[in-house]
């Protein structure tokens, strides 16, 4: 075995897997769309199976359809697995990198690991979450189905009528919606759980910094809102007679950020979807309905704009607000966020302390399982977009971050096994 104080993940061969992974689902846009369950997702699901297999790999599909890959210590020291991973899915013309480097770079040092022959003292999950990004409902199916965080029915709902549910999607790749909560693991398995994402936002970069490392990922509140009109022909109905669904539904666009801006300067909201039915340009909208998001470290802000929307429509005729999901801001583990920063400091990165905006498949795991997760920049902070760009470097230096992370927590034997996780403030 090599003296693992100078051992190095190979930066080409993980870009150049970054590179190959980008290429299913690209269009000619450049974006990337790999929607989860999409027929991408499984060529991408495919990719990752295969490239696990040639390392060394256990491999295992999930009912959920997380894709987990075990690299298997010689001589276990405890029955405690740590876990490493991400997301492979993306949201409609996305990037290559948000979720995937996260996949890859795991994939990464579990071959690094294997090729130095270096000893563990886990067995090491390598885990790709099934739809993070809410192709059909809610974000990190994947992740709460392990962590048993899915909401009763919920496979079974879609956010708009035209979208396949989860539950059917997963029957169209020949599983059985039924069995999903098999998918749910104990938390007490896990030893740790390790996220590499790209930050998404432009603060490293502003800062000139190379690594961030998270200290609480935001909470999330999402609402679908059905506002009721009547369908009419446009051209033939007088303004006096309609009831037209978007002109009812229009002031809540202005009121629900100027809600959000008065009650605390952090907080943010979004109305970011919007959809009329029938939709048609020649038809007054029939129903129109909207999904308002809140985003806030702070459960009782996210409450108060909640309660807010809630009495705005409960004083209208017809108006449904269905909750998409709450999930307050978890804490990562302070024992963890402190060996990511050994790992920084020791690679000689500079690096800083940082809260999360976005969610992530790690907020699911951190409610339960002792969770660290690392963010490199991408450029001018853009994501969710094709323009979305990291440097080489930049995926080179994260994944080395996270394998010595791996590393210093090996090297701390049984110490390391006790670490505890953060108090949950959800739930
Ligand atoms: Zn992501």
């Amino acid at each position: 075995m090599k003296n693992t104080n100078k051992l190095n993940i190979n930066g080409k061969r993980l870009w150049s897997d970054l590179m190959e992974l980008g290429r299913i689902g690209q269009q000619t846009t450049g974006g990337v769309t790999r929607t989860a369950l999409s027929a991408a997702d499984q060529q991408a699901r495919q990719w990752l199976l295969e490239k696990m297999k040639a390392a060394g790999l256990i491999v295992n599909v999930d009912a959920a359809m997380n894709v987990i890959g075990t690299l298997e210590a010689d001589e276990p020291q405890t029955e405690k697995i740590a876990a490493m991973g991400s997301h492979l899915d993306t949201v409609p013309s996305g990037g290559m990198f948000d979720g995937a480097l996260g996949v890859v770079a795991a994939l990464e040092c579990a071959r690094t690991l294997r090729e130095n022959r270096v000893n563990l003292p886990w067995n090491l999950e390598i885990i790709s979450f099934c739809d993070e990004e809410a192709a059909h409902h809610a974000g990190t199916v994947g992740s709460r189905a392990m962590m048993g965080l899915l909401q009763e029915g919920e496979i079974h709902h879609t956010k708009n009528k035209r979208t396949p549910t989860f539950a059917q999607n997963l029957e169209h790749w020949g599983r059985d919606p039924a069995q999903i909560d098999t998918a749910r693991r104990r938390p007490e398995e896990f030893a740790f759980f390790l996220e590499l994402h790209i930050e998404q936002g432009r603060r490293l970069e502003a800062e000139n910094l190379r690594i961030g490392v998270v200290t609480a990922i935001v909470g999330i509140y999402r609402y679908i809102v059905s506002v009721p009109g009547e369908p009419a022909h446009a051209g033939t109905t007088p303004m006096s007679l309609r009831k037209d669904a978007l002109v009812e539904a229009a002031p809540v666009f202005t009121l629900l950020p100027q809600w959000v801006r008065e009650r605390n300067p952090e907080m943010v909201g979004t109305i970011g979807q919007v959809s009329l039915e029938p939709g048609a340009s020649n038809v007054v909208p029939g129903e129109c309905r909207f999904v308002g998001e809140l985003r806030s470290q702070i459960a009782e802000d996210m409450q108060a704009v909640r309660e807010q929307l809630k009495a705005y429509a409960a004083q209208r005729e017809g108006w449904r607000v269905e909750t998409i999901y709450e999930k307050n801001s978890v804490q990562l583990t302070a024992p963890l966020i402190d060996y990511i920063i050994d790992a920084a400091k020791s690679e000689g990165f500079p690096w800083t302390r940082m809260p999360s905006g976005a969610g992530h498949d790690a907020q699911s795991m951190a409610a339960f399982v002792p969770t660290g997760m690392i963010f490199v920049p991408c450029r001018n902070g853009v994501s969710h977009s094709p323009a979305e760009l990291i440097e080489e470097d930049n995926a080179t230096e994260g994944c080395q971050v996270l394998l010595r992370t791996l590393l210093q927590l090996s090297a701390r034997g049984r110490e390391s096994l006790c670490v505890s996780p953060a108090v949950p403030r959800h739930q």
